[in-house]
């Protein structure tokens, strides 16, 4: 790795407002807070089937002042949905800090590498580097997968975008794109053994912050966990924990059999089922697991996937008690748009 990490330690002074630091690649909210050692909590934002930029607002008010960053998915599950580029380009317009997801799916090296810099000019600080959900796993399963480049070389590709300021090509980028990349992980997919030493490639080719798949079986987390330590990966990059809340044992069920490398241990599902309202047993769980990931050494934060119960995000984040008092940003509706981050 040619940039380094420069972790919170390395600040003379942890308590200096929240500029830009040493060390950082961009100028977004969600480095900064990393960097300072705080504990970040970033939400997926559930993409419209519609051409309505309200629809966009709308959701991702519901994280307003709870989330430092929002995640913009891109054909989640290989279904078709409102672009991650463009949720991006209407979040930062207001003054919201979105990552942009790019799967490796449906675009090849020149539109991706075209993406990538028009969504930095827009504003977009954070790029999470995938490969993506098969074609077959969606709504098209007719549609053409491309997988030109897969998460290790896209985050290479915009790695030297962003430091070398050439595109694969070889070709000079005249102002280059200044993005915290990140990609995902599963440590709860087999070979477990495995999962490290993909992380491991990942931070090598450029990741510096990571969001995990849903952890519903913390133990499998703290192994895997257990295994970065000891690979000293956790001073390397920035590990969000995925979380969500399952709104009943029966929906757990269904994304335990169709959602690919979502795993639920079966004493969750019993959990979910022994309750009188599975919905609020389904929050409560989500509390419980974060509270519990927190502990863990090395998570630097969470990442919230509410799919359809984005409303919950606030009461999960707030119960859980893991700002600490700290107040993300949130929109003013009655003032100027803060410069976007
Ligand atoms: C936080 C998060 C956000 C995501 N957002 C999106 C999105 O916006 N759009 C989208 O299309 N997908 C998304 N996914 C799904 C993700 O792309 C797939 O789960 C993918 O198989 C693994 O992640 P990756 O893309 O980083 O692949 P990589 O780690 O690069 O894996 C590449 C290949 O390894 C194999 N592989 C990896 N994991 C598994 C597994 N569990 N079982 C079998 N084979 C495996 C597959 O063949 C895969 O193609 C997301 C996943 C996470 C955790």
């Amino acid at each position: 790795m040619s940039a380094r990490i420069v972790h919170p330690a390395d600040f003379a002074e942890p308590g200096a407002p929240l500029a830009e630091l040493p060390g950082h690649v961009s100028s977004g909210r969600l480095e900064r807070v990393l960097r300072r050692g705080e504990f970040a909590v970033t939400a997926e934002l559930s993409p419209p089937d519609s051409a309505d930029p309200q629809d966009v607002y709308n959701r991702a008010a519901a994280f307003d002042g709870w989330v430092d960053s929002i995640n913009a998915t891109d054909g989640s599950g290989a279904n078709c949905h409102m672009s991650s580029v463009a949720i991006c380009a209407l979040l930062t317009r207001v003054g919201y800090s979105p990552i942009l997801q790019i799967s490796c799916r449906d675009h090849n090296r020149i539109a991706i590498q075209g993406n990538v810099l028009g969504a930095a000019a827009m504003g977009v600080c954070n790029v999470l580097c995938l490969t993506g959900d098969g074609v077959q796993s969606g709504d098209h399963p007719e549609a053409k997968p491309v997988f030109d480049l897969d998460s290790i070389s896209l985050l290479a590709v915009i790695k030297r975008m962003r430091d070398e300021q050439r595109f694969l090509s070889g070709r000079r980028i005249t102002s280059p794109p200044r993005l915290f990349l990140g990609a995902a992980e599963n440590p709860f997919a087999p070979p477990c053994d495995f999962r490290p030493l993909r992380l491991a490639k990942k931070v090598e080719a450029g990741a510096q912050f990571i969001q995990t798949q849903y952890c519903f079986d913390v133990p499998m987390l703290r192994d895997f966990m257990a295994k970065v330590r000891e690979m000293g990966l956790d001073r390397q990059c920035f590990i969000l924990a995925g979380v969500g809340p399952l709104p009943s044992a029966r929906t757990a069920r269904w994304m335990r059999a169709n959602v690919p490398g979502v795993h639920i241990p079966d004493s969750v599902i019993a959990r979910l089922e022994g309750a009188a309202d599975q919905r609020a047993e389904g929050k409560r769980l989500c509390i419980d697991i974060i509270r519990e990931v927190r502990e863990i050494p090395g998570i630097a934060g969470v990442h919230v996937m509410a799919y359809r119960q984005e409303e919950y995000v606030a009461e999960i984040v707030h119960d859980s008690g893991i700002l600490e008092g700290r107040a993300p940003w949130r929109r003013d509706l009655n003032g100027p748009s803060a410069p976007p981050g």
